[in-house]
C-alpha cells in the first residue's frame, strides 16, 4: 500500500510531455541526430513509420510544414490561393499561412508546386524570411545563414545553392535557427533585454508548450534575449545559469543599444503620396443587396473592401472607405463623403444579380458626355478598364466586359470612379468565389493592381508598388 503511493507519487511528478521518439534510420551517432531528435521532440517533424529519410530530397509542401510548425504557423487544413494545393492536402494549412506571412511564394498560373524539390537556397529565403532575417535575395538569405553559423557552408566553403538539400540538412539548418545553442562555434548577440511579467515563467527547451520545461524565471527576472522564433524568445537570465525559450507574451522587452546598427536607407517618398483612395463597399445595414447562394451581397462587398484597404495600408496609401461596417449610407451621400475626405480615386464595390444563369465579372464607368455631371469619362473608363482586366486575371471568371451606366456614385461623382461587379451572387460558379475569404483576398488584391495600373498609364511611377501588394 505505501509502495503504491509512493509509485503515484513518483509518476505524478515525471508525467512525459512526450514519448521520445526515435527513427529506425537515424542512429545516435548519426551526424545529424542531435537536430532531427531535437525537432521530433518539439513534434516540428515527424517523420513516417517511424523513419526519418534523412537521405531524402525534401518537397516545397514538407518544407514549409516544418518551418510552419517551428514559427508556430496555423497549420488547420483549410482553402489555399494556389490552384495545385487543395484544401485535404495535408500541408493546405501551412502553405496558405506562409503564403500569408510573406514567406513562400507560388509561381506564376496560381501554381505553388507543392511537390518540387527544394534547393538549399530556396531553403536558405524559406528561413531567413520565416525567421524575420529579411533578406529577399537568395544570395542575401545566405549570407544571413552564414553570419548566424546556422551554415558554415559546404567543404568547399560553397553554400551550394543550386543543389538539393537533403532532408538531413534541413533539419539541421531548421533546429539551428531555432535553437541558438545548436549553432556550432556561435556566440549570441543580445540585441533586446526582457523582464518576466508573471508571477512564474517555465523556461522550454523549444518554442512550443510541447517541448518539456527546464527552469523556471520568477517575476522580475531580467533576461537576454537572442532572437524571437514566432511568438517565442530565446532568452537567458544575466546569471547565465538557465538558457531557454519562454513566451514572449510573458516578458517585457526593450531594445538594447548596440554600436554597430545597420544604416537603414532613407525612407523613399510613396509615389502616390497625396492620393487617396476611396474604397465604397455597396449597401449595408438595412439594405442587405442582392441575396442569393446563402450570401448577401452587403457582407461580399464589404469583406472585399475592407482587405482593399488592409492592402492599401500596408503599402503606405492613404484612403478612405465610405462604410468599414454594416451600415446603411444612401447613395447621395457617397460621392459627397468621397469628396469632403478628399478622394482622388473612387471605386465601388459590388455583386451582381440575375437568374442564376448569367455570370461573370463587370466593370462600370460614366459615359455620358452630353450631361458631364463627372467630368472625368475617360480618366474613369480608364480606372474601370485597368480593374476588369485584373479582375479578370485573378478570379477566372467569364469577361462581361467594361461597361457604361447611370449609376448614381458615378455619374454624381467629382473624381475618377468605377464600380466593379465582381460576379453574380446567385450563380453557383461566382458564389463559390464570393463566398470564400481567400477569393475575396484575390478580388482585393485585384482591385489594388487595377489601380495601381490605372496610375501608371497617368504617368504615376507606380513600378516600385506592384512587389508591395502581396505581403
Ligand atoms: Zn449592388
Amino acid at each position: 500500500m505505501v509502495l503504491a503511493i509512493l509509485v503515484l507519487l513518483i509518476s505524478a511528478f515525471t508525467i512525459p510531455v512526450k514519448a521520445a521518439t526515435t527513427f529506425s534510420d537515424v542512429s545516435s551517432s548519426y551526424r545529424a541526430a542531435k537536430e532531427i531528435y531535437y525537432l521530433a521532440e518539439g513534434n516540428i517533424i515527424t517523420g513516417s513509420n517511424g523513419s526519418f529519410h534523412p537521405n531524402s530530397d525534401i518537397t516545397r509542401a514538407e518544407a514549409v510544414s516544418i518551418i510552419g510548425r517551428a514559427v508556430g504557423l496555423n497549420g488547420t487544413q483549410r482553402e489555399t490561393r494556389f490552384v495545385d494545393v487543395p484544401s485535404t492536402s495535408f500541408a493546405s494549412g501551412y502553405i496558405q499561412s506562409a503564403f500569408e506571412k510573406g514567406f513562400a511564394n507560388g509561381y506564376s498560373g496560381g501554381y505553388f508546386k507543392p511537390g518540387q524539390h527544394v534547393t538549399r537556397g530556396e531553403m536558405a529565403l524559406f528561413i531567413s524570411k520565416a525567421f524575420g532575417y529579411h533578406a529577399t535575395t537568395t544570395d542575401a538569405a545566405i549570407n544571413e545563414l552564414l553570419s548566424r553559423h546556422i551554415s558554415e557552408g559546404m567543404a568547399n566553403g560553397d553554400f551550394g545553392g543550386k543543389e538539393l538539400i537533403k532532408r538531413a540538412d534541413f533539419a539541421v539548418f531548421v533546429a539551428r535557427a531555432i535553437n541558438d545553442e545548436l549553432r556550432p562555434n556561435y556566440k549570441p548577440v543580445y540585441l533586446q533585454e526582457g523582464t518576466v511579467t508573471a508571477s512564474s515563467l517555465l523556461v522550454r527547451k523549444g518554442p512550443s508548450t510541447i517541448y518539456g520545461s527546464i527552469g523556471s524565471f520568477t517575476q522580475n527576472t531580467k533576461l537576454n534575449v537572442s532572437h524571437t522564433v514566432g511568438n517565442w524568445i530565446q532568452v537567458t537570465n544575466t546569471a547565465k545559469t538557465v538558457t531557454g525559450f519562454v513566451s514572449k507574451q510573458y516578458v517585457t522587452l526593450t531594445d538594447v543599444d548596440v554600436p554597430e546598427v545597420p544604416t537603414t536607407p532613407p525612407p523613399t517618398k510613396n509615389p502616390l503620396a497625396g492620393q487617396t483612395i476611396v474604397i465604397d463597399p455597396g449597401h449595408g445595414g438595412t439594405d442587405p443587396g442582392a441575396l442569393g447562394s446563402g450570401l448577401r451581397e452587403k457582407d461580399v462587398v464589404l469583406d472585399t473592401g475592407l482587405k482593399v484597404r488592409n492592402i492599401l495600408k500596408r503599402m503606405g496609401i492613404s484612403y478612405y472607405m465610405t462604410r468599414e461596417t454594416d451600415v446603411f449610407i444612401v447613395l447621395q451621400d457617397r460621392p459627397v463623403l468621397a469628396q469632403s475626405h478628399g478622394g482622388d480615386t473612387f471605386v465601388s464595390i459590388h455583386a451582381n444579380k440575375f437568374n442564376g444563369a448569367a455570370n461573370g465579372t463587370e466593370t462600370y464607368y460614366y459615359g455620358a458626355a452630353a450631361t458631364a455631371t463627372n467630368p472625368y469619362i475617360t480618366k474613369s473608363k480608364l480606372l474601370a478598364q485597368s480593374i476588369q482586366k485584373r479582375l479578370l486575371t485573378e478570379w477566372q471568371l467569364n469577361d462581361r466586359k467594361v461597361k457604361t451606366a447611370n449609376y448614381y456614385v458615378l455619374k454624381y461623382n467629382s473624381m475618377p470612379s468605377s464600380l466593379a461587379e465582381l460576379g453574380f451572387i446567385d450563380n453557383p460558379t461566382d458564389a463559390k468565389k464570393l463566398g470564400s475569404s481567400v477569393w475575396r483576398e484575390r478580388a482585393a488584391e485585384a482591385i489594388v493592381l487595377g489601380i495601381l495600373d490605372y496610375y501608371k498609364a497617368s504617368g504615376y511611377n507606380v513600378s516600385s508598388l506592384y512587389d508591395k501588394v502581396r505581403p
